[in-house]
This record gives C-alpha cells, sequence and structure tokens, in this order.
C-alpha cells in the first residue's frame, strides 16, 4: 500500500456520514492493521452490496430481492401502508418490532429551497398504490420538521378520495425530530397512538 493508497482510503472513509478527516484516518488504520479480519470482508461486503441491493419497486425499500422481503412476506398486513422519508426510518420502525403494515419510501421530502419538488419523490407511486381496495389505512410518518410536516400535508391532499384512512404519527416525537434518532419506545409510542389527519 503506498502512501497515496492510504490517503485515498481516507479520502474515501471522510465522505462517509459521521465520520471526519480524524475519525477517518482511525478508521483506516483499523483497517489497514486488521487486513484479513476486517478490510477483506469489508470490501467484499462493499462490492456485493454494491452490486446486488437495489431499491424495491413497490415501495423503495433497499434490499437484494425486488419486489423487497418485506412487501413479499405474507404474514405482514397489506391493508396498511407507512410513508417514511428514508429507508433509515423504515428500519428504525422495523427495529421497533410494532409494526406489521407495509411501507412506502419517499426517498427524501418537499423543499423547495433544495429544489426537491413532487416529482423528485415517490409520491405518485404511493397515489397508485392507494387505489387498490385492500388499502385501508395510510400512516404519514414523515418527521416533525416543517419540511416533513409540509410533504405530509401535501400527500394527504393528494390522497383524497383513495377510500383509506390517512393517519399521522401522535405527538411524543419532539418538534424538529427525525425518526431515524428517536428512541425505539418513543416511536413505537407515537406510531400506536396515530390520529386521523
Ligand atoms: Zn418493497
Amino acid at each position: 500500500m503506498t502512501t497515496t493508497d492510504i490517503d485515498r482510503l481516507i479520502q474515501m472513509l471522510a465522505k462517509l456520514p459521521g465520520l471526519g478527516p480524524r475519525s477517518a484516518r482511525r478508521a483506516a488504520l483499523a483497517l489497514i492493521n486488521n487486513p484479513d479480519a476486517v478490510m477483506r470482508p469489508l470490501a467484499a461486503a462493499l462490492t456485493a452490496a454494491a452490486e446486488n441491493v437495489k431499491a424495491c419497486s413497490a415501495c423503495g425499500n433497499l434490499d437484494t430481492i425486488d419486489p423487497c422481503a418485506i412487501c413479499t412476506d405474507t404474514r405482514r398486513d397489506a391493508a396498511l401502508i407507512c410513508v417514511v422519508e428514508q429507508v433509515g426510518d423504515l428500519w428504525a420502525l422495523e427495529r421497533g418490532a410494532t409494526y406489521s403494515g407495509l411501507y412506502h419510501v419517499l426517498g427524501g421530502v418537499l423543499s423547495p429551497l433544495d429544489g426537491i419538488g413532487p416529482d423528485d419523490l415517490r409520491i405518485d407511486s404511493l397515489v397508485a398504490r392507494a387505489q387498490d381496495r385492500g388499502v385501508t389505512e395510510i400512516i404519514l410518518a414523515t418527521s416533525a420538521t416543517v419540511d416533513g410536516r409540509t410533504t405530509a400535508h401535501f400527500i394527504a391532499e393528494r390522497l383524497e378520495g383513495s377510500g383509506a384512512k390517512i393517519t399521522v404519527l401522535a405527538h411524543g416525537i419532539p418538534v424538529g425530530g427525525e425518526l431515524d434518532y428517536l428512541d425505539d419506545g418513543t416511536l413505537a409510542a407515537a406510531l400506536r397512538d396515530r390520529h386521523a389527519v
């Protein structure tokens, strides 16, 4: 490994969320010092993920199969669709282990400042799914941020007339709170106490 290789490794690691230059240097050293136990298995896992993981064409979840394992799990309640911003939010709800319906991952929130409009999110496909008579409730589980609430409001209007009940998560989610950062108990309570918009 040349100095350039090491610099490049550090630069790539520093692109990851939560890793600044200092943490990236520490991570690079941990990898270099553990080539067989950590570095090669990590490289193999990265390659496998890059080649095999894709977005579910139905819900937007990430998986190696399409439709994803959640969409194809017949034990789950297909009458419920929980709308989340990102796959990380889906993971947070799954950690809570109290929700057994399906999901719909938007891929972000409406944000005029960042130039993100309805066409940049999976909203049309959600409206299409909502037309299915088997769907009885759509839970809007966007963050309690300004953009998250705006997005939920916009989607609720688009879903009017779909026949499904539209609900939002209960309070208990701190204002400005992102789902992925909530403790699992708070998130589970907010989901249980959801109410109609
Ligand atoms: Zn899916």
